[in-house]
């Protein structure tokens, strides 16, 4: 995968003083092979590769970071601008109703996406309409109706009586979908909802009538938003499918779906830069809640594989001090790490923020293991761990081994604790220093860095 072969690329960066123009390319290289394995375009990949390889060039050598952690930055600072840097909010019309219509190759998820932006916008305070306008499979209009009772959102369909909430117009036949959508959208008008959500036929693959049908919704019904829904298990077909798409009816929008699947992200990637246009949602699962808002930095981790390990290279170069964080850094590396180096670091990381948030965001932090691990610290804890820290001496804290028996019983009574919780601090404190020796290698942060200090 993608994130395994960064992982690999960089760790060769290790120890490196800075980086040279044959660093830069050989990590190039290995950056276009993962990305190309994770279904990015070509035309993406080759854009993407030279901005990172003009910036990592130009790029000035970091005091806080070393070379590893530089590029990791830089790789991931241009994936969230290719991903569309900011997140795009869903443009509403200043006058209701609002009209999204929704496109995309069958199965690619509009019928499940059109319930949950209906649900998403009910609570927060809209009161959205669902049209059916997918005459093309004969339960398609019974699907969505499902997914609308299960939002409390009304559904719009051809069929007189068909839907106890909303109404349907009796003089339709059942057979036209430009005509139901446009009758769709003047019924909420006349009842006052303030979205409506198109859902519209797809077919296996683009075909012309398929985008006859699609470009006359659209017309039909003007939309403000019309969003390209696609599965982002597709991979590379998404190129292709985005510009028939862009091309026969247009879209102001894509939302991607499925990303609960394994797909690592290059349909996202491509689609974006391609086709020029946001990615506003995400839809992971088959329940309603299942689905956010896209956010451009998440992907670029997912893709990266790294957690949100960049947020926390970024945090560190604000709060620690580029001095003290490399010689940190390189104790942790050869596991040298003391009890007061511990403490300096934890007082630091909380200059971050609560503590669980900070270790949620290393990788593999929301694995079985490290969830649960997690959820027991919280910071009344650690001001009490801070507390017997303090109540060591020098030499204690500089070399936890010599904390015997009768050291214990002193520290437990001086910082109001019991034995048993400076066992367990001690006991702690050492599997977590070979944990993080451990970490510091498979990441890159390893001790020979910055030899020449
Ligand atoms: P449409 O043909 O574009 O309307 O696609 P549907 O909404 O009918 O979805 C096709 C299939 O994909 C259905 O079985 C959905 O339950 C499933 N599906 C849709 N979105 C997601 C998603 O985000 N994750 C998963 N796992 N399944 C999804
Ligand atoms: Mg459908």
């Amino acid at each position: 995968t993608l994130s395994e072969r960064l992982s690999g690329t960089l760790r060769d960066l290790r120890g490196k003083g800075r980086l040279s123009e044959t660093d830069i390319d050989a990590t190039a290289r290995e950056i276009r092979i993962a990305l190309l394995e994770a279904d990015v375009a070509l035309p993406v990949v080759r854009s993407f590769i030279a901005k990172v390889k003009e910036r990592a060039k130009g790029a000035e050598v970091s005091q806080a970071l070393n070379p590893a952690q530089q590029v990791v930055k830089i790789v991931n600072e241009e994936l969230i601008g290719i991903l569309g840097g900011e997140t795009r909010r869903l443009a509403l019309a200043k006058e209701p109703p609002s009209v999204i219509m929704l496109a995309g190759l069958q199965g690619s998820g509009k019928t499940t996406l059109a319930g949950k932006l209906a649900y998403w916008l009910h609570n927060q305070g809209h009161t959205p309409l669902l049209v059916a306008a997918d005459l093309q499979r004969p339960n398609a209009v019974n699907q969505l109706q499902i997914v609308g009772e299960r939002a409390g959102v009304p559904t719009f369909a051809p069929h007189p009586g068909a839907s106890a909430t909303a109404g349907a117009d009796p003089s339709l036949g059942p057979g036209d979908p430009v005509e139901v959508a446009r009758h769709g959208v003047q019924h909420a008008r006349d009842k006052m909802y303030d979205v409506v959500i198109v859902d519209t036929a797809g077919r296996l693959g683009v075909d012309e009538e398929l985008m006859r049908q699609a470009a006359d919704i659209r017309d039909a019904v003007q939309p403000d938003e019309t969003l390209f829904v696609v599965d982002a298990m597709i991979g590379q077909d998404a190129v292709a499918t985005a510009e028939a798409f862009r091309d026969g009816v247009g879209f102001t929008g894509v939302v991607l779906t499925k990303l609960d699947g394994d797909a690592r992200g290059g349909a996202a990637l491509s689609v974006r830069e391609v086709t020029g246009q946001p990615i506003l949602f995400a839809s992971n699962g088959e329940k309603l809640a299942d689905f956010d808002v896209f956010h451009p930095d998440r992907m670029a981790s997912r893709i990266l594989g790294m957690g949100d390990l960049l947020t926390l290279i970024e945090q560190a170069e604000q709060v620690f001090d580029a001095e003290q964080s490399a010689k940190t850094a390189a104790k942790i590396g050869t596991g040298e790490l003391t009890l007061e180096d511990f403490l300096e670091q934890m007082l630091a990381i909380r200059k971050m923020g609560p503590i669980g948030n900070i270790l949620g965001m290393l990788p593999g932090a929301n694995t079985g293991q490290m969830k649960d691990a997690l959820a027991q610290v919280d910071d009344k804890q650690l001001d009490r761990l801070q507390a017997i820290i303090r109540g060591m001496t020098p030499a204690e804290r500089a070399d936890p081994k010599i904390i015997n028996g009768s050291r214990r019983l002193r520290i437990a009574n001086g910082s109001g604790v019991t034995v048993s919780d400076i066992n367990d601090l001690v006991n702690r404190f050492f599997e977590a220093r070979k944990m993080m020796k451990q970490m510091a290698g498979q990441l890159g942060f390893g001790g020979t860095q910055r030899q020449s200090k």
